[in-house]
């Protein structure tokens, strides 16, 4: 699903990312787990095509999207769903108003949008916040609509950067297992980025350690947590 072959990436003669190699394999919740500056999020936005890198290749349902001009990066990105550490919400706007937005770019007519979106806020556990703005919900329902903002193009992939590290252990765990059902329920390959090894072995099938611009270890949860 995702194949990142030898990618290199700096920034201002300083090397952020290093001969980076990962495969993401269909269906599966894979975790890259590093400390803060390690060069996730950059790797991230590498794979859906937000930044670009110097060296290497990054294959993406088996498209190179270094080959992609700007409209079909457009497109290829409608197709990838993001959420962050601090939501990315717009404050002004209902939470229904805000879960409609990526379809308002993409021209849906009102009536499906506005029924996508109810289904999806009532997946995520929202049905009764709808007309609430996003100041008057906690941090784990504002991460629920994240997520139900995320799902309504239909990715195929979810790209997760730091999605908990704002959330308390109690409320990580409830994102953790929305996350799970989306995985399982609706076939979506999710790849989550954080700091806290936690997260990784609560949630994740395979995982990669970042340390130093590269990957140290690759492998699955279970065989790296083995000595455990
Ligand atoms: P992480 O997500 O692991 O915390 P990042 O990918 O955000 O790491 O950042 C990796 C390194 O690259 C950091 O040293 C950061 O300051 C630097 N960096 C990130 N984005 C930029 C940018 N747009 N321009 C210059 N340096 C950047
Ligand atoms: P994260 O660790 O989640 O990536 P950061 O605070 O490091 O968050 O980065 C937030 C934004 O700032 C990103 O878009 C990143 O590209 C940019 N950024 C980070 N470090 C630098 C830097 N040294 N110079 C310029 N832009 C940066």
């Amino acid at each position: 699903m995702i194949q990142v072959q030898n990618l290199c990436k700096s920034y201002n003669n300083s090397k952020v990312l290093t001969d980076i190699n990962l495969q993401v394999h269909q269906g599966e919740i894979f975790g890259i787990v590093g400390q803060s500056g390690a060069g996730k999020s950059t790797l991230l936005r590498c794979i859906n095509g937000l930044e670009t890198f110097d060296k290497g290749k990054m294959i993406v349902n088996d498209t190179d999207i270094s080959l992609l001009s700007e409209n079909e990066l457009r497109l290829f990105r409608r197709k990838i769903g993001m959420i962050f550490q601090n939501f990315a919400l717009l404050n002004r706007k209902t939470v229904l108003e805000n879960v409609m937005l990526p379809m308002e770019c993409w021209k849906y007519p009102q009536r499906t949008m506005k029924k996508k979106a109810e289904e999806l806020l009532d997946m995520v556990g929202l049905a009764g916040k709808m007309k609430s703005l996003p100041n008057e919900l906690s941090g784990g329902q504002k991460q629920r609509v994240a997520i139900a903002r995320a799902l309504t193009l239909e990715p195929d992939i979810l790209l997760c950067d730091e999605a908990t590290s704002a959330l308390d252990p109690a409320i990580t765990k409830s994102i953790l297992e929305l996350l799970a059902d989306v995985n399982r329920e609706l076939g979506i390959t999710i790849v989550i980025v954080t700091h806290d090894m936690s997260v990784v072995k609560t949630v994740c099938d395979r995982m990669a350690i970042i340390t130093g611009n590269k990957i140290a270890v690759q492998g699955s949860v279970a065989s790296i947590f083995l000595d455990e």
